[in-house]
């Protein structure tokens, strides 16, 4: 067995890890957690801690660790037929039945489905078949897409333009100029502190016709959004957001993708977010808890008014020339099967939304007199608490006094996993969802324990 000292070393030297600092972690100042098994809501590393994982990994094991149903899927399929590709004139028994059971999930203007392999390049294929669809519909000049500051769609170089946070673009030369942004729908952070939820909506919506003007409608081909803003801080729309945007985008002829990936199968407590906030996409983005992450799968949900276009668009000019090598690989698929399953049998949709709800209670009654905190939001299986320094003056923290860091830290220490958002001073929440109202008990005595220890 090998020993933690010559993993660690290796770690050092030859592992680069996502969205990491480099010269930190190569130099040893920063220490890798090595975790080694998972059941339930739980992760547990080399050293034998056990953590309540609070964030769910990366916000996508949502039927939580461990689950031998999906865990057999996946090696029966691998016994059987560990690969075989999707293109032209060839498919799997799994990748065909779990495109019909996301259909059959899906709103009810949407069947058909386009498998990738996460959710970044799940948005390119987006943005191709939106580029696609305009140059079949004969408007060729519409490419730009519209996203919001704040908003996540991935790492890629379209998608990593179209995510709306400043990290994500340093020393990049993002944002690419076929993306433009808008205002982040961020009531916390509205102008004016006396605005109504609907006056700050009505605000948002007229920023974004002050743009679609400005760049020209005809350029424009899509609109994404997620429908509650995730990475950018966990901010639920404020009221009457959705129906203000939606007009504006039908009148212009901008199309509409929804990016579910957060979102998708359950964690706002109903199956799609979309049609929790009465959103009609014309595109969604899925992924994350598709799979639970048990393997990696995406998919870009079409509505049937888009592939008739696209049906056209391949009758005249031939095949859709795009796809990956993994489109709807067989484990991915087997994985998704037995996951939708098992959402469907442990009643996790629910759980997600009654849960979600005693969670998100506690988490705002433990933390109400705390003199940090200036706001503790979220919707479903996710929240956010936002600390100021002066929440009554709305003022900040310096970024250099990293609270939210030291926070998560300590949460760590005692025994909880949360994540430092990664712009502002934002602790974010996204439990399995199948916490159960003890554990989300945990939780919330630990972030207070927290918060008091660091403030
Ligand atoms: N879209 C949203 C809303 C996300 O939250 C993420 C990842 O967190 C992505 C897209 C990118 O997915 P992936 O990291 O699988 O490429």
């Amino acid at each position: 067995m090998l020993t933690n000292d010559q993993l660690n070393q290796w770690d050092r030297e030859n592992f680069l890890h996502p969205s990491t600092h480099f010269g930190q972690h190569g130099r040893g100042e920063s220490a890798t957690r090595i975790v080694t098994t998972a059941k339930g809501c739980y992760i547990e590393d080399r050293d034998g801690t056990r953590l309540l994982d609070a964030f769910a990994g990366l916000y996508c094991v949502n039927v939580g660790y461990g689950r031998t149903e999906i865990a057999e899927a996946i090696a029966k399929q691998a016994h059987e037929l560990a690969y075989y590709h999707s293109y032209v004139g060839h498919g799997t028994e799994a990748s065909i039945t779990l495109a019909h059971m996301v259909a059959e999930r899906a709103p009810a203007h949407m069947n058909k489905v386009y498998f990738g392999l996460g959710g970044s390049d799940a948005n390119e294929t987006n943005v191709k078949l939106v580029w696609y669809i305009q140059n079949v519909l004969g408007r060729p000049e519409k490419r730009k897409i519209i996203s919001r500051w704040r908003g996540y769609h991935g790492s890629g170089l379209i998608t990593g333009s179209m995510t709306g946070l400043v990290p994500f673009h340093n020393k990049f030369g993002l944002p690419m100029s076929e993306v433009v942004h808008t205002e982040a729908p961020y009531y916390f952070r509205r102008p004016d502190p006396d605005m109504s939820q609907e006056a700050f909506s009505a605000y948002c919506a007229a920023k974004l016709e002050e743009l679609i003007e400005r760049e020209g409608a005809d350029t424009i081909g899509a609109f994404i959004a997620e429908p509650l803003l995730g990475t950018g801080g966990i901010v639920p729309p404020p009221a009457g957001y959705w129906e203000a945007i939606q007009p504006i985008l039908k009148k212009h002829e901008i199309l509409l993708i929804t990016d579910e990936v957060v979102t998708g199968f359950g964690r706002l407590g109903t199956m799609m977010g979309s049609t929790h906030y009465g959103i009609t996409p014309d595109i969604i983005t899925i992924a994350k808890g598709l799979t639970s992450a048990y393997a990696p799968l995406s998919g870009s949900i079409v509505s049937d008014d888009l592939y008739k276009v696209l049906e056209e668009g391949t009758d005249k000019f031939g095949p859709f020339g795009h796809g990956w090598t993994y489109s709807a690989h067989p484990i991915g698929a087997a994985a998704g099967v037995a996951n939708l399953k098992l959402v469907d049998e442990l009643g996790l949709v629910q759980n997600a939304r009654e849960t979600g709800a005693y969670f998100r209670n506690a988490m705002a009654a433990a933390l109400k007199d705390h003199r940090f905190v200036g706001d503790v939001r979220g919707d479903g299986m996710l929240a956010a608490v936002e600390l100021q320094r002066d929440p009554g003056a709305r003022a900040d923290f310096d970024a250099s006094e990293k609270v939210t860091a030291q926070v998560v830290g300590e949460m760590a220490k005692r025994g909880v996993i949360a994540r430092a958002m990664p712009q502002g001073e934002i602790i974010g929440f996204a439990p399995p969802l199948c916490l159960t109202p003890q554990e989300a008990d945990t939780v919330v005595s630990v972030t207070r324990d927290a918060l008091d220890a660091v403030t």
